[in-house]
C-alpha cells in the first residue's frame, strides 16, 4: 500500500469514527426537535465560547442533518458527512457524481458557521452557483445563516450585499474579478469583498476542473491601452508573411553543432511560440532599412544583430513581428477562435464555448485581427491580475469536491498545500468501461462511432457523447443528421438551457453531443427527470396562456378580427407526444417564437387568423406530452436499466485522464447500470503534438483502414502521448502559478498600502514624515557624510548655522547635496553631529507637518491613491513585457524565472521610490498657493558635479524664498 492510501484509509476510519459520534449525538439530542429549536440550538453553540471546535463541528452537522430531512425531505448520507468532515478538514475529496455533492456542502457550511467563519463556494459555473444557492436557501434560512449567491448580472450594491452573507455561492472567476475590481476603488465602502479574508473559508465544487483546468490561464482585467498606429499592423503583417519558415527547429542541445537550418524562423506548436534565427534578424533588418522603419545610419550599425533592431525605440518591431508569425502559424481560425461579425472571438480552450468580449494580450488580439481582416480593436493593457492559484491563497482555509480528484493528487499538494481523500460511494458502481476502439483514420473512427450509436439508438439505449471540441461536435452532429438520428449539440453556451436539455439525457431514444462536458453538474437520471420535464412542461403552458392573453388584447386593441380563428386541433398537427420520448424542446422553440417582434410583427400586418388555432396546437401538445409522462415514466426508467443505462462515448481522448473519466462519470451514479467506450484514431490532431509515433506510422502503411484496431502497444501508445499533454499543461500551470506568485509578493505590498490609504489619512502621513526625513539625511548610517559647498561659505567651525542654513532649504534640494559620494568631491567632510543634525530635522519636519490643515491630508491623500494606482499599472505593463522577453533568458543560459524575480523585484522598488517621492512632490505642492503653482517639477536631482556657481546661487534662492 501506497503512503498517500495509507493516509487515505486512516483520514476515512477517523471520519467515520466522527459520524458515528454525529448519529448518537442526533439521537440523543435533537432528532424530535422543530426547525426553531434547532435554529436556536445552533445559535447557541456559535455563541458558546467554552466548546471544543470539534464539537461544535459535530453538533453543527447533526442539527443539519435533521433540519435538512425536516425542510428537503432528504438525510445527509453518512457519505455525505464523510466529505463534509474532509471540507472543513481543507481536503479535497473525491466524492462520485451523483453522490451529492451540493447537500454535502451544507454540513461543511453550517460548521463553519458554528465556528466564526464565513464560507465562500465557487462552482463551475454562473448556473450552479444559483441553482445550489436556492436548492440549499430554505434550509439555511430555517437555520439562521444567511446565504446568497453572486454572479456577474447582478450591479455593485446586490453583490456587496450577497458578500455580507454567511454563504455565497459564486464562480471563481467572479470571485476573482471582484477581488481585481475592489482594487480598483477610491474608498472602502465601495469594496464588495469583505476586507479580512481570515474569516473565510472557500469550498470549492467540481474542484479539479476549477483548480487545474481553469487555472491554466490567470485572471486579467484590462483598460484601453495608449493608442497605437492601426497601419502598422498591416505593415508588420506584411514583413511577417514574406518570412521563410524554418524545416525544423534548431539543435540546442548540442553546442557544437552550430548547424542552423536555413530559413527566417521557426515554430515551437506545443507553446505556441515563435522564434527567429540570425538569418531572420537580418532579414526583418534589411525590410525594415528598406521600408524606412529604421535608419540605416552606418554609426550605430555594428557587427552585432541585436545593434539597430534592439535599440528602445525600435524593440517594438521585433514584438510585433514575433505576434504577426504567431497569428499566422499558431492561432488557428475555428479552432482557437472564430471571426464572427467582423471580430475575433476567442474558443475557450478549456470548454470549448467562445469567450465573448475576452481578448489575447500584448498586442497578438491586434495581430490576429490584421491576418483575418477585420477591424482593429485598440490594444488593451492590463490594470490588474491575479492567477486563480493565487486568488484562492487569499482564504485562510480551502477545501474542495468533484468526482475526479485522486488523479491529481500531487498537483493539489504542490500548488494547493492540500491532501485529497476518496470518500467511498453511497452505492456500488456497476458501470461497464469497455475498451478503446483504435482507427487508423479519422474516417473511419466516425463511421465506427455512427454505427454504434445507431445500433444502439435502435434499442432506444440513452447515449452521450463527449468531444473535445466544437468543431467535432459539429461533424458527429452533421454525420448524425444523415442518419436521421435526432439529438441535441450542447457547447456550454447557454448553462440554463443545456441544463434543461442534459437532465433529460437519460430518456429513452436520447442523443446528447456535448463538447467539454457541457451541462457539468447536472444530474442524468435513467429514463429522464420527470419532476424537471414536468416543470417545465407546465411552465409552457403557463407561457402559452400568457401569449394568448397577449395577442388577444392586442387584437382588441388593434380592432383586428379574431372570429375566424380555431381552436380545434386534430391529433395529427400535435407536436411530439410520441410515448418513448419526450423531448421539450421541441414546443418550446415555437413558444420561443412568439416572442419574436417578427412574429408579433407579421401578426399585426395580417391579424390574428391562425394564432389562436397555433397556441391551441402548441399547449394540446404539451397537455398530451404531460399525460404521457405521468403514464409512462416508469416504464421508461425499467426500459433503459433493462438495456444497459446510460451510454458514455467518448468521440476523442480529453487533455487527461481525469476529464476522460469525468465523461465517463455521467453514467453509473448512484448505482444505476451503465456503458462507456472511447473512440480514437492514429489521425486524431491532438496524437502527433509531441512528435509522430512511429509505431503508429507504420500501422498505417500495413493495415487496412476501416477496422479497429486492438493492440496493448497501440493503447500504450496513446497512453503515452496523453501522459505528455498532461505533463505539458502541468508544467504550463505550474509557470502561471510560478510567475504569478513572484508578482504576488508585490501585489500584496501593494494592496496592504493601497487599503491602509483607503481607511485614513494616517499611513499617508507616516509615508510622508519617513520620507522626508529619508531625503533630508543621509542615506547610510554608517558613514555619515555631509557635504557643503564651500563656495557658499558656510562656516564649517559653525555648525550650528549651517544646520540651520541646510534645514531651511526645500527637502529635494538637500537630497541634491547627498546624491555624490564620491571622495574626489570638492566638499567638506562632516562626520560629527549627525543625532543633532537629524533631530533638526525631525523637528522641522513635525513642525511642518502639524502645522498642515486635516483638508491638506485628506487631498494628499486621495492624491496619494491616484499615483499609487498609476505607478502600479506602469509596474504591471513593465512585468507583462519582462515576462516575454525572459523567456529568452535560456537562450543565454540563464534561469527566467530567477531573471523575472530580479526584474519585478527592482521595479516593485523603484514603484514604491517613485510613489514616496511623488507624494513630497505633491505635498509640496498643495502647500504652494493656488496661483503661484508652476508646472516646474518641484524635484531637482542636481549631480553636483554639474552645477556650476551660478546655478547653485540660484538654486538656492529659489529653494529658500
Ligand atoms: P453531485 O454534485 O455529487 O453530482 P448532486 O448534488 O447534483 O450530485 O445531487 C444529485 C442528486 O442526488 C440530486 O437530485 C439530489 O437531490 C440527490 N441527493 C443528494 N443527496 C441526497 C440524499 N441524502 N438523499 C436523497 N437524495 C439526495
Ligand atoms: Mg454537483
Amino acid at each position: 500500500m501506497n503512503l498517500s492510501n495509507f493516509f487515505n484509509k486512516k483520514n476515512l476510519k477517523k471520519y467515520s469514527q466522527l459520524v458515528s459520534h454525529i448519529n448518537l449525538i442526533q439521537t440523543n439530542n435533537y432528532q424530535n426537535l422543530t426547525v426553531q429549536e434547532l435554529a436556536q440550538k445552533l445559535f447557541s453553540i456559535k455563541e458558546n465560547s467554552s466548546m471544543k471546535e470539534k464539537e461544535k463541528i459535530l453538533h453543527a452537522m447533526a442539527i443539519t442533518r435533521v433540519a435538512s430531512s425536516q425542510i428537503l425531505k432528504m438525510a445527509h448520507y453518512d457519505v455525505q458527512l464523510i466529505g463534509a468532515l474532509a471540507l472543513v478538514s481543507g481536503q479535497m475529496a473525491e466524492m462520485k457524481t451523483g453522490e451529492g455533492k451540493t447537500l454535502t456542502c451544507s454540513a461543511a457550511v453550517a460548521a463553519n458557521f458554528v465556528l466564526g467563519y464565513k464560507t465562500h463556494v465557487a462552482t463551475a459555473n454562473e448556473y450552479l452557483a444559483e441553482r445550489d444557492e436556492k436548492t440549499l436557501k430554505p434550509l439555511y434560512s430555517a437555520l439562521g445563516i444567511s446565504s446568497s449567491y453572486c454572479v456577474s448580472k447582478m450591479d455593485k450594491n446586490q453583490k456587496k450585499e450577497a458578500y455580507s452573507c454567511d454563504v455565497i455561492y459564486s464562480t471563481a472567476q467572479e470571485l476573482g474579478f471582484d477581488f481585481l475590481r475592489d482594487n480598483l476603488v477610491y474608498s472602502l465602502e465601495e469594496k464588495m469583498q469583505p476586507l479580512d479574508f481570515g474569516k473565510i473559508k472557500a469550498i470549492i465544487d467540481e474542484a479539479d476542473f476549477i483548480l487545474i483546468d481553469e487555472a491554466r490561464t490567470p485572471l486579467i482585467i484590462s483598460g484601453e491601452a495608449p493608442n497605437k498606429d492601426i497601419n502598422n499592423y498591416e505593415l508588420i503583417k506584411n514583413i511577417a508573411a514574406s518570412l521563410t519558415k524554418m524545416e525544423q527547429a534548431p539543435e540546442t542541445t548540442d553546442p557544437f553543432n552550430t548547424f542552423t537550418p536555413p530559413g527566417d524562423f521557426w515554430i515551437d506548436e506545443k507553446h505556441k511560440t515563435v522564434y527567429l534565427s540570425d538569418q531572420g534578424y537580418e532579414t526583418i533588418e534589411a525590410i525594415c532599412i528598406e521600408k524606412e522603419l529604421i535608419s540605416n545610419n552606418p554609426e550605430t550599425q555594428s557587427t552585432h544583430r541585436l545593434s539597430t533592431l534592439y535599440q528602445n525605440h525600435n524593440v517594438w518591431i521585433i514584438h510585433e513581428i514575433l505576434n504577426a508569425l504567431k497569428a499566422i502559424y499558431c492561432y488557428i481560425r475555428d479552432k482557437d477562435y472564430i471571426v464572427h461579425n467582423n471580430e475575433i472571438v476567442i474558443i475557450d480552450q478549456n470548454t470549448g464555448r467562445l469567450s465573448e468580449g475576452r481578448s489575447w494580450s500584448n498586442g497578438l488580439h491586434q495581430a490576429i485581427e490584421a491576418k483575418e481582416n477585420v477591424d482593429i480593436n485598440p490594444e488593451n493593457m492590463t490594470i490588474g491580475s491575479i492567477s486563480i492559484q493565487n486568488y484562492f491563497r487569499n482564504y485562510i482555509q480551502i477545501s474542495g469536491m468533484s468526482g475526479t480528484i485522486m488523479e491529481s493528487t500531487e498537483e493539489f499538494q504542490q500548488i494547493y498545500n492540500t491532501t485529497t481523500i476518496r470518500i467511498p460511494t453511497n452505492k456500488n458502481m456497476i458501470r461497464k468501461d469497455y475498451q478503446d476502439k483504435v482507427y487508423l483514420s479519422l474516417k473511419a473512427k466516425y463511421n465506427g462511432i455512427i454505427e454504434d450509436i445507431v445500433e444502439r439508438h435502435k434499442k432506444g439505449q440513452p447515449i452521450l457523447v463527449g468531444t473535445t471540441s466544437v468543431a467535432e461536435s459539429e461533424t458527429i452532429s452533421s454525420l448524425l443528421q444523415k442518419n436521421n438520428i435526432k439529438h441535441h449539440v450542447l457547447n456550454a453556451k447557454n448553462h440554463y438551457r443545456e441544463a434543461q436539455i442534459i437532465a433529460q439525457a437519460g430518456q429513452p431514444y436520447s442523443v446528447t453531443v456535448s463538447t467539454s462536458m457541457a451541462g457539468r453538474g447536472t444530474d442524468i437520471i435513467l429514463g429522464g427527470n420527470k419532476e424537471a420535464l414536468l416543470s417545465i412542461l407546465y411552465s409552457q403552458i403557463e407561457s402559452l396562456n400568457e401569449r394568448r392573453a397577449f395577442f388577444l388584447t392586442l387584437a382588441e386593441q388593434l380592432q383586428l378580427n379574431s372570429n375566424t380563428d380555431d381552436e380545434n386541433t386534430n391529433d395529427d398537427e400535435l407536436i411530439n407526444i410520441n410515448s418513448d420520448h419526450i423531448d421539450h424542446e421541441d414546443v418550446q422553440q415555437q413558444i420561443d417564437f412568439l416572442y419574436r417582434p417578427e412574429y408579433i410583427n407579421s401578426i399585426l400586418q395580417e391579424g390574428t387568423h391562425f394564432i389562436k388555432h397555433h397556441i391551441a396546437i402548441l399547449e394540446h401538445s404539451v397537455q398530451k406530452q404531460i399525460a404521457v409522462v405521468e403514464t409512462s415514466h416508469t416504464k421508461w426508467r425499467e426500459h433503459v436499466l433493462n438495456i444497459g443505462g446510460l451510454y458514455v462515448l467518448g468521440s476523442s481522448r480529453n487533455e487527461s485522464r481525469r476529464i476522460d473519466d469525468q465523461l465517463r462519470g455521467r453514467s453509473g451514479r448512484q448505482g444505476d447500470p451503465g456503458e462507456s467506450t472511447f473512440y480514437l484514431s492514429i489521425e486524431d490532431p491532438w496524437v502527433n503534438v509531441f512528435g509522430k509515433n512511429p509505431l503508429f506510422h507504420h500501422l498505417a502503411k500495413t493495415l487496412p483502414e476501416d477496422l479497429p484496431i486492438s493492440s496493448p502497444m497501440v493503447t500504450k501508445g496513446f497512453a503515452k502521448a496523453q501522459k505528455n499533454i498532461e505533463a505539458h499543461h502541468f508544467n504550463m500551470r505550474k509557470d502561471v502559478f510560478q510567475y504569478d506568485s513572484i508578482a504576488d509578493e508585490g501585489r500584496r505590498q501593494f494592496l496592504q498600502i493601497r487599503n491602509l490609504l483607503l481607511k485614513d489619512s494616517e499611513t499617508t502621513q507616516s509615508i510622508l514624515r519617513s520620507t522626508l526625513i529619508e531625503i533630508m539625511t543621509p542615506i547610510s548610517n554608517e558613514d555619515f557624510y555631509l557635504y557643503i559647498d564651500e563656495k557658499q561659505n558656510l562656516q564649517i567651525d559653525n555648525q550650528e548655522d549651517f544646520f540651520k542654513k541646510m534645514i531651511e532649504l526645500s527637502p529635494l534640494t538637500i537630497r541634491g547635496y547627498f546624491n555624490d559620494f564620491t571622495e574626489a568631491n570638492p566638499l567638506i567632510k562632516l562626520s560629527k553631529n549627525k543625532t543633532q543634525y537629524i533631530s533638526l530635522i525631525e523637528d522641522k519636519i513635525a513642525k511642518l507637518l502639524a502645522d498642515c490643515t486635516q483638508e491638506t491630508y485628506m487631498e494628499l491623500n486621495s492624491l496619494a491613491i491616484h499615483q499609487l494606482d498609476k505607478k502600479w499599472r506602469e509596474h504591471l505593463v513593465f512585468i507583462d513585457d519582462a515576462r516575454q522577453n525572459v523567456s529568452f533568458s535560456f537562450l543565454i543560459q540563464k534561469n527566467p524565472l530567477y531573471e523575472f524575480k530580479k526584474l519585478c523585484f527592482e521595479s516593485f522598488g523603484s514603484m514604491i521610490e517613485e510613489f514616496r517621492q511623488q507624494l513630497v512632490e505633491d505635498f509640496y505642492q498643495l502647500l504652494t498657493p493656488k496661483e503661484e503653482v508652476s508646472n516646474e517639477p518641484i524635484i531637482q536631482y542636481i549631480p553636483w558635479q554639474n552645477i556650476n556657481e551660478n546655478e547653485m546661487n540660484e538654486i538656492e534662492n529659489q529653494t529658500l524664498s
